[in-house]
């Protein structure tokens, strides 16, 4: 048992910290720092348009996402239809890679 207060561990017995007078807890929270996340690539994206799309639809679904332009193609930017706009990889934390697959399913590929 720990307590939420003080984070002091105590024996499974004890209820209360005597320190703090606050019911103890059986696990600590664990506040995982941000560099933590481990960034997972969901795949690459054609064009900057494409990528703002979809990251568009991520941020409504609450989900933490960053976007990787590829540095020539984007220097080269050609506006415009078919092909030849930038490479663009995009980014999701692990534990939501499977959400956002499943949201972006047959969207990327
Ligand atoms: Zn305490």
């Amino acid at each position: 048992m720990y307590c939420p207060l003080c984070q002091a561990e105590y024996k499974p017995e004890i209820k209360h910290c005597a320190d703090c007078n606050v019911t103890l807890v059986e696990t600590l929270p664990l506040e995982l720092p941000l560099e933590e996340i481990k960034w997972i690539s969901v795949g690459t994206l054609q064009g900057k348009i494409y990528a703002d799309m979809i990251a568009e639809i991520l941020k409504k679904e609450g989900i933490a996402h960053y976007i990787k332009s590829d540095v020539l193609t984007a220097t080269f930017n050609i506006s415009g239809l078919g092909s030849t706009g930038g490479r663009v990889k995009l980014f999701v934390p692990e534990n939501k890679l499977a959400l956002a697959r499943d949201i972006l399913a047959g969207l990327i590929n």
